[in-house]
C-alpha cells in the first residue's frame, strides 16, 4: 500500500469559519487502486475511534477527513491509521502534527492566549454604531489563533498548554456584559420614570414662563434617556442572540 498523509489548517465551515484540522488521504500509486480499512483515533481514549471499511482510492485520488466531511474534530494527540482489515492492527498511521507553541512562545500572545483583537472578549465593540459582533479574527472563541490548538479538555497537552488558568473565557464575559447592560437599563428606566415625574409636578404646577428653561432642559434630559435605553437595548439583545 502506498498512501501519503498530511494534516493542513482550514475554515470549518460548519463551525462557522473557525480554524479546525483537515486530514488528506493520498493514494501515491500511478496505476493501481488501493481498497482499504481505516481508522481515526483519539490516543487519550475520550473519543469512540471512527472506522471505515472498504475504502476506494484511485490512482493520485484523495480523501479529505476532517469535522466537515467526516464529523471528527481533530485534536493534538489524534491519529489516523490504516488498519489490517482481518484483525485491526495498525499498518500505518499519521499523528496529527500542527504547530504547538510552547509556553510564553507565541509571538502573538506571549502565552496570555488572548486574540489581541478583541482582548479575549471575543465581542467587538463599535463606538460610532453602537453595535456590537462576534469577533472576526477568533470567529468569537476570545482565543489566540496564532498559538490555537485543538485540545481534548482535560488531556495532558491541554493541561501543558493551559495550565496557567488564564484561558480566555468568552461566555463568562458575555454573561458580565449583559449583567452590566441590564443593570444600566433599569438605571435608565429610573431616570426616565424621575423625569416623567417631575415634568408632570411642573405642568401640574402651571410654571410661570421664567421656569421655561428648567421645563425644556427636563423634556430634554428625559429624550436623552430614551435614547440611550434604545440603544442599550439594542445592544442587549444584539448580545443575547450572539452565539459564542
Ligand atoms: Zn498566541
Ligand atoms: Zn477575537
Amino acid at each position: 500500500m502506498s498512501f501519503r498523509g498530511k494534516f493542513k489548517w482550514y475554515k470549518s465551515v460548519q463551525k462557522g469559519g473557525k480554524k479546525a484540522i483537515s486530514f488528506t488521504l493520498t493514494c501515491k500509486n500511478m496505476f493501481k487502486r488501493e481498497t482499504f480499512d481505516c481508522a481515526i483515533m483519539d490516543s487519550s481514549g475520550q473519543q469512540p475511534s471512527q472506522i471505515r471499511r472498504r475504502i476506494k482510492l484511485k490512482p493520485k485520488e484523495s480523501f479529505v477527513f476532517n469535522y466537515d466531511t467526516c464529523g471528527w474534530d481533530w485534536c493534538i494527540g489524534d491519529f489516523f491509521a490504516i488498519i489490517d482489515s482481518n484483525n485491526d492492527n495498525i499498518l500505518e498511521r499519521w499523528d496529527v502534527d500542527v504547530k504547538v507553541y510552547g509556553r510564553g512562545e507565541c509571538p502573538e500572545c506571549h502565552g496570555s492566549h488572548r486574540c489581541s483583537k478583541c482582548n479575549g472578549t471575543g465581542i467587538m465593540n463599535n463606538p460610532y454604531t453602537h453595535t456590537m459582533s462576534q469577533c472576526p479574527v477568533c470567529s468569537g472563541t476570545g482565543l489566540c489563533q496564532t498559538c490555537y490548538v485543538p485540545v481534548r479538555y482535560g488531556s495532558t497537552m491541554y493541561n501543558e498548554i493551559y495550565s496557567n488558568g488564564s484561558i480566555p473565557n468568552p461566555n463568562l464575559n458575555k454573561q458580565y456584559r449583559i449583567e452590566a447592560l441590564q443593570r444600566r437599563i433599569s438605571e435608565l428606566q429610573k431616570m426616565i420614570e424621575r423625569a416623567e415625574w417631575n415634568e408632570r409636578m411642573m405642568q401640574l404646577r402651571r410654571i410661570d414662563r421664567s421656569m421655561g428653561t428648567t421645563f425644556i432642559h427636563i423634556l430634554n434630559q428625559r429624550s436623552q434617556y430614551e435614547q440611550q435605553l434604545i440603544e442599550l437595548q439594542h445592544q442587549l439583545d444584539e448580545l443575547m442572540d450572539m452565539k459564542i
